[in-house]
């Protein structure tokens, strides 16, 4: 097994970045994970963690899962770079133009989330299938997958967390806690306005407060509108605010009720618990999508 390929990744995140090593089947054989701070050290960090590989000579190619937004035009100049982020001393950072001229590897760079639906498709919940949807819902809401097997991208890459959906001021006077659009998906559904709305963290809700309903209710408005754009062969939904414990059976039951008979297909109406699931990756779900990216580039 000693000349068996190896494939490099980072979780770019906005809080952590997580480093890892692994083969082509998706076994880690090293992780790491740090704070982001500053661009410089948190960079230098991470190609400290690839240098320090005793088997670095066997990494094939790096991808990169990056927090956004990013460039990921290839006729870009500035493809690769980390943009028009509100993180401080982010914006305009040559993340994986960084990380290729350390190594002289093939990076490959995308979302978070677009690695992180590449990664499920690969290993977890959505292999097998070509046109599936990952959301991601905690501090934002994030949104990537793939049609027709490949990767969403068009002018830029999906924005999904920041659909309007239906919002019933009388029902719900939040105004939404998005700084561009105040009650977008992710400014009414995401961690921070649940802890806005209520004045408590989402975990320190009990399993009978209201709040989880009307979480439900919005998460399947999103739902809804992803199912009617892209028909979905599933939707797979992570991130901290999904570990609620009653919250997948809320979002499953009000997204059947929202469709309404409409889209006649088994995989929704008689198998709704395979179609709204969890990501199967966990806490890996990062890192291994980015190594999917570089597998993808290196075959
Ligand atoms: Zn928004």
């Amino acid at each position: 097994m000693a000349t068996e390929r190896l494939f490099g990744g980072i979780e770019a995140g906005g809080t952590k970045f997580v480093c890892g090593v692994a083969t082509s089947g998706g076994r880690l054989t090293a992780r790491t994970e740090f704070a982001t701070t500053s661009p410089r050290e948190t960079i230098d960090r991470a190609l400290a963690f690839f240098d320090g590989q005793a088997n670095r000579h066997l990494i094939s190619a790096i991808g990169i899962a990056s927090f956004g937004p990013v460039d990921l035009n290839p006729a870009s100049l500035h493809w690769g770079y980390i943009t028009s982020t509100p993180k401080e001393g982010w914006r305009n950072v040559d993340l994986a133009g960084s990380v290729r001229q350390a190594f002289g590897l093939p990076v490959a760079f995308d979302t978070d989330v677009n690695a992180a639906a590449l990664g499920e498709r690969q290993w977890g919940a959505a292999h097998g299938l070509d046109t599936f949807v990952y959301v991601t819902v905690g501090t934002g809401i994030g949104g990537g997958g793939m049609v027709g097997g490949r990767r969403v991208h068009g002018v830029l890459h999906p924005e999904m967390g920041h659909m309007r959906i239906a919002h019933d001021l009388s029902a719900d006077p939040f105004p939404g806690s998005c700084p561009f659009h105040g009650d977008c998906w992710e400014g009414l559904a995401a961690g921070p306005a649940i802890e806005a709305r209520w004045g408590s963290k989402g975990q320190e809700l009990p399993a009978d407060h209201e709040a989880w309903q009307l979480e439900a209710q919005y998460l399947a408005l999103g739902v809804n509108n992803l199912v009617c754009a892209l028909s979905p062969q599933r939707i797979i939904l992570g991130g901290g605010v999904m570990r609620h414990a009653n919250l997948f059976t809320l979002v499953r039951r009000r997204t059947l009720e929202l469709l309404n008979d409409y889209i006649q297909a088994p995989e929704i109406l008689n198998r709704i618990d395979d179609y709204i699931v969890p990501p199967a990756l966990g806490d890996n779900a990062g890192v291994l999508g980015a190594i999917a990216l570089a597998l993808e580039i290196a075959e």
